[in-house]
């Protein structure tokens, strides 16, 4: 069966894009899944370290809440698994200045920033690691990290070939049609823990109030009728999926359903707020129980570790390490 690998980085909130194109796929699947907090990737950029820390349990706790099976998957923290820093390194050692400098994201990035942190730059070869520790297949991911799973597929097929036969060679796979939730206030770019404005992202701790205003205000187009039309109407489309996605009905189906925008938006927000609010109660009862949580994923780690520690041996040995 093909392993699939997510991480979830803890900078700003979760989401409803995080949700119905990540999670929901993972909880609802069958298959043979590795899902981690990246802690280590929200060190990238500036950061404060109680929030990072804080934010980190919260995930957890969201993911759990919303679902996710722990026994049924490896999950858990990326730095309680020392192994990921131990084969990014031996994996830097397989990557070429340029190469990681011609990553997009790097680019965009680091012209946004005064103070570029050398990790934004190595953090592809992080992922790489990330990818390659478990054996993964495949990685779903949007378009803005393609690029990334390119660089960990060429890695580890240059690894392989100089060094032997080391790494399963993985591949991006597109996340579920439709998977992609666009930015309420701005409906051609995606919903975003990083750059949404909070009007733009749906979190997915927002009480039902926020819920209702932010989709009454999402932007639509000029028009009046209701049609599904991502690239003509992409406010109107988005709102369409984000309905489909919570009702599980196709997008084109429901437009025929409604007259006005404001119909619409309506039945949105209740689709939205239902689907939400078994997760936040069982949020609210796991969140009191934080000793519950890190035990799970102390117990997520050690499965994890095992794993990893087979790969960092085998690449240390390829490598031309002494086994100690
Ligand atoms: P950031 O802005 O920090 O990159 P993000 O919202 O993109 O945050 P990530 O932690 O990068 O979230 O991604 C977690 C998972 O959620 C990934 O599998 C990613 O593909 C998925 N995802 C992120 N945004 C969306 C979205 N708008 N629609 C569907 N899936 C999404
Ligand atoms: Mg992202």
């Amino acid at each position: 069966m093909a392993r699939r690998l997510t991480g979830f980085t803890p900078s700003g909130n979760l989401h409803l894009g995080n949700y119905l194109g990540a999670l929901r796929p993972i909880i609802e699947g069958t298959g043979d899944t590795v899902v981690f907090i990246s802690d280590l990737h929200a060190l990238t950029l500036d950061h404060d370290p109680a929030d990072v820390r804080d934010r980190t349990l919260e995930f957890a706790t969201l993911l759990l809440a919303a679902g996710l099976d722990p026994d049924a998957c490896l999950f858990m923290v990326q730095s309680h698994v020392p192994e990921h820093t131990e084969l990014h390194y031996l994996l830097e050692c397989a990557t070429g200045y340029g190469e990681a400098q011609r990553m997009i994201q790097f680019k965009e990035k680091s012209r946004r920033q005064q103070q570029v942190r050398m990790s934004l730059l190595t953090y592809p070869i992080l992922m790489a690691a990330d990818i390659l520790l478990y054996d993964t297949d495949e990685v779903p991911v949007g378009d803005d990290q393609s690029q990334h799973v390119e660089l960990a597929r060429d890695i580890a097929i240059r690894f392989n070939g100089r060094y032997g036969d080391t790494f399963t060679v993985p591949r991006a796979v597109n996340p579920p049609v439709a998977a992609r939730v666009m930015d309420l206030s701005s409906p051609t770019e995606k919903m975003s823990k990083s750059t949404s404005s909070a009007a733009g992202a749906l979190r997915l701790l927002d009480e039902p109030d926020a819920v209702r205003r932010k989709v009454m205000r999402a932007v639509t187009d000029t028009g009046t009728t209701v049609t599904y039309d991502p690239a003509g109407s992409p406010g109107v489309a988005n709102l369409l999926d984000i309905l489909a996605g919570c009702t599980g009905a196709r997008p084109d189906d429901l437009a025929a359903g409604f007259d006005r925008y404001g119909e619409l938006k309506k039945a949105v927000a209740d689709a939205v707020v239902d689907t939400l609010t078994p997760i936040q109660d069982r949020y609210r009862k796991l969140a009191a129980q934080p000793d519950h949580v890190r035990d799970v994923l102390r117990a997520g780690a050690a499965r994890a570790r095992a794993a990893a520690g087979a790969t960092v041996d085998r690449a240390k040995a390829a490598i031309g390490l002494l086994p100690a």
